[in-house]
């Protein structure tokens, strides 16, 4: 059974939702680990980022989810990445990269690099923000 598929608005992949459709319903991106409200807009289901989480909640909920999904793990240097990625988040908008200077989507964390795997391939990503479990 082929489950429908549903954009992700943070890292902008069309993933299977294959749980029950209820508006405001909770979902993770399993690609991105975003946490993301289901919506119905003109009869078609749509996730939206959530409304009712701060900034901050928001991006500790990715960064943990993101974490989990993968098999990463963080160290020291994860408290000032997050107040760095909420700094630009204030300033640029979103939540994009601490350690790049194009604020573009492939840079909104966890970045496009990093979804591709960079972790796997150097043991951390680019910032130290995720690394590979020991
Ligand atoms: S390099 Fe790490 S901290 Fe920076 S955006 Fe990518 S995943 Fe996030
Ligand atoms: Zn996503």
């Amino acid at each position: 059974m082929n489950a429908e598929r549903i954009l992700c608005p943070v890292c902008q992949v069309a993933f299977p939702l294959k749980e029950e459709k209820v508006p405001g319903k909770k979902i993770v991106c399993p690609v991105c680990g975003a946490v993301l409200t289901l919506e119905n807009e003109s009869g078609a289901w749509v996730l939206r980022r959530p409304k009712d989480m701060t900034p901050e909640e928001e991006i500790r909920a990715r960064v943990e989810n993101f974490a989990r999904l993968r098999n990463y793990r963080f160290n020291e240097m994860k408290e000032p990445l997050i107040e760095a990625l909420l700094k630009k988040y204030e300033r640029y908008g979103d939540f994009y990269c601490p350690c790049k200077i194009d604020n573009i989507p492939e840079n909104i964390c966890p970045c496009l690099e990093t979804r591709q795997g960079s972790v796997e391939r150097d043991g951390r990503c680019h910032c130290g923000l995720f690394w590979k479990e020991a």
